[in-house]
């Protein structure tokens, strides 16, 4: 079977990830901008580099839009580093939310509230899947 790619940001179908998106870019981009880093276009380049790598572990979230607030999540996709730096963002962006960005701020804390998905079920190996034909 010929696999379905969709651009997820524009899919109705992932709208808690493309939501997870936009708060995460309103974020970085506060974070850099009030931390006062040079040669932003809009992002410096590490604050960029971190974006990009949010979007990508976003995009290829096991959770889909079942996903859960990453810093609840049971998998924790992000590398050790990445994962200091988005905690960086997070406690200095985190309080400033609500009054710049209230709408995601809210949905944020709504999501806090829902219950966190355990890992999905790993489909069974090819062999396993022909011996039950
Ligand atoms: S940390 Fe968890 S919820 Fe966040 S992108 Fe990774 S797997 Fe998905
Ligand atoms: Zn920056």
């Amino acid at each position: 079977m010929t696999k379905q790619y969709v651009e997820f940001t524009t899919d109705k179908r992932f709208i808690r990830r493309a939501r997870a998106l936009k708060t995460i870019e309103a974020m970085v981009r506060m974070y850099c901008r009030g931390s006062g880093h040079r040669e932003r276009a809009p992002l410096c380049p590490q604050c960029a580099e971190l974006m990009q790598y949010a979007r990508r572990r976003l995009e290829r979230c096991v959770f889909g839009d079942a996903k859960p607030n990453c810093a609840d999540c049971v998998v924790h996709c992000y590398s050790a580093d990445m994962r200091e730096k988005v905690r960086t963002v997070m406690r200095w962006a985190g309080p400033r939310m609500l009054l710049r960005h209230p709408i995601l701020a809210i949905t944020h804390m709504l999501d806090e509230r829902r219950p966190v998905p355990t890992l999905p079920a790993r489909p069974a190996p090819r062999s396993a899947q022909d011996q039950r034909r």
